[in-house]
């Protein structure tokens, strides 16, 4: 069952490796108050800045913690979602973090907190009203992560590990993988390994401009595209194949940046469907869907966690 509307108000917070964003969602489930700001890195920095976007939130609604039914955090890296407790998220300088336990202490609520990329699965799924789905949301961030739904519920697995597909080897030879192997997910498609890929053309090419200079004739930046696109169309080939997913919805940093990937890797996945007639039975081109863009996603999502 995807969560029901909570029947207080619910908070939610996104903490990035740049900015937090905190919502808080009415008994309806629709945003009354949204706040954002730097994250400030380091365990208690993370911490200070998780409880200054809550009490700014909840003042800007006119309420106090004490009126919420429960708070949920997203943050990137491993997350003991019981314990509450966040295990090395690089980015934001956290070997060990009990976030959960610290935040919940200081505010006197209940709080939930899991890894980003499944509160944003929860807030697509509420966005597209696709209530007890069985959908995949894929992140092209700095790495590639999956998160899966099925009958509107998070597949989790041991350690909460079920969607770390980023590190699924897919091309051999396009290069070594933080992680120590070759050519992952995360090696073609990632937007680390991405952006280095580009500011090695001549002429040096970003994300935001790559569509355009394969357009106009930059042979290096269409093969950078084509294979950034590949191993998009792979993911969601994955998704599918593995999860049974109806749909999956792709976003993150590199999508956002760069929307035209996402035709690209949908081009490519009518072009192998139109040599594999079991792939054109599955019609993966249907089922991959850009997320909305200007959302509090992961936020949303975060406020449903209490209701998980
Ligand atoms: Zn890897």
């Amino acid at each position: 069952m995807t969560p029901s509307p909570p029947t207080a108000p619910s908070l939610g917070i996104d903490i990035g490796g740049s900015k937090t964003q905190a919502v808080l969602l009415d008994e309806q489930g629709r945003i009354v108050a949204d706040h954002v700001r730097p994250t400030q890195p380091g365990a208690d920095g993370v911490l200070a800045t998780a409880l200054a976007a809550a009490r700014e939130c909840v003042q800007r609604a006119g309420l106090r913690f004490s009126d919420l039914e429960g708070v949920g955090v997203g943050i990137p890296g491993r997350v003991d979602h019981h314990a509450g407790v966040v295990h090395t998220a690089v980015n934001l300088g956290i070997g060990r973090l009990p976030l959960g336990e610290r935040l919940g202490g200081l505010i006197g609520v209940e709080v939930r907190v899991d890894n980003d990329v499944k509160a944003t699965a929860l807030g697509v799924a509420r966005q597209l009203d696709a209530h007890d789905a069985d959908l995949s949301y894929l992140n092209f961030g700095t790495g590639v992560a999956a998160a899966t739904l099925t009958g509107g519920r998070l597949v989790r697995g041991s350690d909460n590990l079920a969607g770390e597909i980023g590190h699924i080897p897919v091309r051999p030879g396009a290069g070594r993988c933080a992680c120590g192997q070759d050519g992952c997910i995360e090696v073609v498609a990632g937007g680390a390994q991405l952006t280095q890929r580009l500011s090695r053309l001549t002429p040096a090419v970003s994300l935001g401009t790559l569509m355009g200079a394969a357009a106009d004739g930059h042979r290096e930046a269409a093969a950078v595209a084509e294979l950034a696109a590949s191993g998009i169309a792979d993911a969601v080939q994955l998704m599918v194949l593995t999860q049974g997913s109806d749909w999956v919805v792709v976003g993150g940093g590199v999508i956002q940046t760069a929307p035209g990937l996402a035709d690209l890797a949908r081009q490519l996945l009518v072009e192998r469907a139109s040599a594999s007639a079991f792939l054109a039975s599955l019609d993966l081109p249907g089922r991959l869907v850009v997320a909305p863009s200007g959302q509090p996603l992961a936020a949303v999502g975060a406020a449903l966690l209490p209701k998980c």
